[in-house]
């Protein structure tokens, strides 16, 4: 599970497919959903 990196919602498609952005706000920076780490990760 992964999260926007800028309004903080859950991403239900896959990170690595090229081109997906946020539903919401349309951000393409996303991190994986877990507590200690927090690995940002960028759609291209
Ligand atoms: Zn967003």
């Amino acid at each position: 599970m992964y999260k926007c990196g800028k309004c903080n919602k859950p991403i239900h498609s896959n990170v690595n497919t090229v081109g997906i952005q946020c539903e919401a706000c349309g951000s393409k920076i996303f991190y994986k959903e877990r507590p200690n780490v927090k690995k940002v990760t960028k759609a291209r």
